[in-house]
C-alpha cells in the first residue's frame, strides 16, 4: 500500500497558509507526522481524510486519486480527528451500531459481531452499557479508534490521540495502536516526540506547511551521533548559551539547568557528548527549518 502526497498547498481565506507545497510518501505501517501546534498537520489529515479541498496538488492511495474519487476513499478510510463530538447520554455499544450503520454494515447478524469484537479489542467490552459522558479521556480516545476500526480500513488516520490523555492512559492507547496492525498504513499526527519514537518506523518532522524532515526515527538519531552536546548550567547563563550555541532544548534537573546543544564539531568549555535522541532530531529540524 502506497499513499503519494504530491505538492500539497492550501491557505486559508483568512491568509493563513496551512499548507506550502508539500510532499510525502507514505507506505505500509506506522508513520508519525511530528509537528508543533499550528505546523498544518490537521490540516493534511483532513485533507488527506476528504474533508477538505486543498488548492494544489495531488494525493493519491494505491491508484485512486484522493482528491476526486472521495466515495471510494472513504470506504477504506478510519479517521479518528483531533475533535469529535459524542452523544453523552448514548452508550458505547449502542453508538457503535449506529456508526457501523452509517459504515453500511447493515446485516444485524454480521453488525453485532463487529460491534463487539470492536469492544474487546479496544478493552471497552466491560463499559459497553455506559453512557459515553461518563467516559475518561483514554476511554473516549479508545472509542474514537473502536469507530475508526469499521470496516476494516487501510488507511487510518489518528490527528493528536494522546493530547490531554494521562501517562497510564497513552500507554494503553500506544499498546491498542501497535496491535492494530502492520498491514495498513496509520498515519499519527502529534506534536507529542514520544508518541513517534515509541510507535513509528516511519516518520517526517512538518512545520509551516512544509517537510522538513523524511525518514526513520533510528536513522536520524544515528545522524546527530557526536553532534549532540550537554552540559549543566546556571539559569542565568540561560541567555549567553542561547546567543552563542545552536540550543535544542533546556530542562530543568535538581534544580539546574541541564542544555543540549547542536555542533557539527566537538565544543570544550565543559561540554560533553549526549547520547542523541529524537527530542534532539525534532529541535534540530525545526530550529533550522525557521532559520
Ligand atoms: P496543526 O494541526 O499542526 O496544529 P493546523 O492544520 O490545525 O495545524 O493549522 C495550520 C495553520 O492553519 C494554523 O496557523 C491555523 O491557525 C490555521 N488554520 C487551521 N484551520 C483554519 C481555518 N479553518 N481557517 C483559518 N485558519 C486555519
Amino acid at each position: 500500500m502506497f499513499l503519494e502526497i504530491k505538492n500539497l498547498s492550501k491557505t486559508y481565506s483568512n491568509g493563513v497558509q496551512a499548507l506550502n507545497n508539500l510532499s510525502l510518501d507514505i507506505s505500509t505501517g506506522m508513520f508519525g507526522l511530528l509537528g508543533p501546534n499550528g505546523a498544518g498537520k490537521s490540516t493534511l489529515m483532513r485533507t488527506i481524510a476528504t474533508l477538505q479541498e486543498a488548492d494544489q496538488g495531488s494525493i493519491h492511495f494505491d491508484g485512486l486519486d484522493v482528491l476526486k474519487e472521495k466515495h471510494e476513499i472513504r470506504k477504506i478510510l478510519g479517521y479518528l480527528p483531533q475533535d469529535f463530538g459524542l452523544d453523552p447520554k448514548a452508550k458505547a455499544e449502542e453508538m457503535l451500531d449506529f456508526f457501523a450503520v452509517l459504515k453500511g454494515v447493515v446485516d444485524n447478524k454480521q453488525r453485532k459481531e463487529v460491534v463487539r469484537n470492536l469492544l474487546v479489542q479496544t478493552n471497552l467490552y466491560e463499559h459497553r452499557k455506559k453512557n459515553l459522558g461518563t467516559f475518561s479521556g483514554g476511554m473516549r480516545q479508545r472509542f474514537g479508534i473502536a469507530q475508526a476500526l469499521i470496516g476494516n480500513p487501510k488507511l487510518l488516520i489518528v490527528d493528536e490521540p494522546t493530547a490531554g490523555l494521562d501517562p497510564s492512559e497513552r500507554v494503553r492507547f500506544h499498546n491498542l495502536l501497535s496491535e492494530i496492525g502492520e498491514n495498513i498504513i496509520i498515519i499519527l499526527s502529534t506534536h507529542i516526540v514520544d508518541d513517534v519514537s515509541e510507535l513509528c518506523t516511519k516518520m517526517a518532522i512538518v512545520d509551516q506547511g512544509t517537510v522538513l524532515f523524511n525518514g526513520e526515527p533510528a536513522k536520524a538519531i544515528d545522524s546527530m551521533h557526536e553532534k549532540v552536546w550537554k552540559k549543566i548550567i546556571d539559569k542565568k547563563e540561560l541567555e549567553s548559551v542561547k546567543k552563542q550555541y545552536k540550543l535544542l532544548t533546556s530542562k530543568l534537573f535538581t534544580g539546574k539547568t541541564e542544555v543540549r546543544v547542536y555542533s557539527d564539531t566537538p565544543l570544550d568549555n565543559g561540554f560533553i557528548c549526549a547520547e542523541p535522541n529524537l527530542e534532539d532530531v525534532y529541535f534540530h529540524y525545526i530550529s533550522s527549518g525557521r532559520e
